[in-house]
């Protein structure tokens, strides 16, 4: 089987009301899907969720240059090809061997995201040619996998307790654990905005903590030991971003409740770095935003091997067959409590995952098992 061609379908849908994370505005869904043809009339597709959406397109369109022919099922091998382009190499310069020529420092994030969506879309082909689910291909055989409703996104102008409503209800749809979005407020503000939340989803509903980044250690471990009494099942990205795993050992050695981290590390050596520090429970990837299925799959065997759980963020139509072939390594693949926040996937797919009783469903189908409405995807074509 050989590659033909590669093509990128960046899309757009503005959020009716733009929400907050405690870093960031979130003004619409953005997703960029990649189609991968070959010449076996087996299509396999992959979704970046990463920007600038352009350049990362442009990105994509320049490594498909060099992928046209290759095999699609050497997998490792492209990864490598690809990653390759972000360092020197003997000869390289000016892509005068027929590769890329090594790429600017400014692009490799996107150059990561770009190979996230290549790499993920080889293995829907991989699954495809071997005609069976990728959670089989990995050698997993559960098609229910636990999941949680992250949610608590800020609004502008909502009072401080309509977060603990809003989990309250996800809590009320059967998710047996709930996320928080905290960090953006005061931390006095946020204390309560925890204990609301606590109060409202009842003591029996696991509550986990998403920060974004807004912490020194101190601040942090203050924070920590505020929250604690609210039986707090881990702190997600508590640290300010430059900070680093010594920093993470810190916090973890005086804080009451554990560490989750990773979701914004572009490769598996930094994440190892993280891991062997000891500091991390749980080790967040995401495969839409660096580096792929590939990469995520290299950190989950090592947090395996080193007793950390892996919650691979978001992307839940993916990273459910991951998280099914981990076991008891696996702690949930996370899933978006509000379903508005995620237009793109909702009318994308007529097929894939189900959200049910608190846990993930995945179908029999081959690759992720996601059959494409196309019609959709050229009305929310993003043209910019
Ligand atoms: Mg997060």
């Amino acid at each position: 089987m050989k590659i033909t061609e590669i093509i990128v379908h960046p899309m757009f849908v503005p959020a009716a009301r733009p929400v907050w994370t405690a870093h960031e505005k979130m003004a619409g869904d953005s997703v960029t899907l990649v189609e991968i043809r070959t010449d076996a009339g087996i299509t396999g597709t992959g979704e970046i969720h990463f920007g600038p959406q352009k350049a990362v397109c442009d990105l994509v369109y320049r490594f498909a240059e060099c992928l046209t022919r290759k095999d699609p099922l050497g997998h490792a091998d492209i990864w490598q090809l690809l990653f390759s382009s972000t360092s020197p190499r003997p000869g390289g310069l000016g892509g005068w061997d027929g590769l890329p020529a090594p790429l600017p420092r400014g692009q490799r994030p996107q150059a990561m995201a770009a190979i996230a969506g290549i790499d993920i879309a080889l293995w829907d082909i991989k699954g495809k040619a071997a005609n069976m689910p990728v959670y089989k291909l990995l050698g997993g055989s559960r098609t229910s996998v636990f999941t949680y409703a992250t949610g608590g996104f800020y609004v502008e102008g909502a009072p401080l307790d309509s977060c603990a409503g809003e989990l309250a209800g996800y809590a009320a749809r059967g998710y047996r654990a709930v996320k928080l979005k905290t960090g953006a407020m005061s931390m006095a503000d946020e204390i309560t905005r925890v204990r609301l939340t606590r109060e409202a989803i009842g003591p029996e509903i696991m509550l986990m903590l998403d920060m974004n980044a807004p912490y020194d250690v101190e601040d942090c471990i203050r924070f920590a030991h505020a929250v604690a009494p609210y039986d707090i099942c881990w702190l997600e990205e508590p640290l300010f971003w430059h900070l680093q795993p010594a920093d993470f050992v810190r916090l973890a050695n005086a804080s009451p409740i554990p560490l989750a981290h990773g979701e914004r590390e572009w490769t598996r050596f930094t994440v190892r770095d993280f891991i062997d520090s000891g500091a991390l429970k749980f080790v967040q990837f995401d495969s839409t935003r660096h580096a792929g299925f590939t990469e995520s799959l290299r950190i989950a065997h090592y947090a395996e091997m080193n007793g950390v759980l892996i919650a691979p963020h978001s992307a839940t139509h993916f990273h459910a067959h991951l998280v099914s072939a981990f076991g008891d390594a696996a702690f949930a693949a996370e899933s978006i409590g509000d379903p508005a926040r995620h237009p793109i996937e909702d009318g994308l797919y007529t097929t894939g995952i189900e959200f049910r009783d608190g846990r993930v469903h995945l179908n029999d189908r081959p690759g992720f098992g996601l059959e494409i409405d196309w019609d959709f995807a050229k009305s929310v074509r993003n043209n910019a």
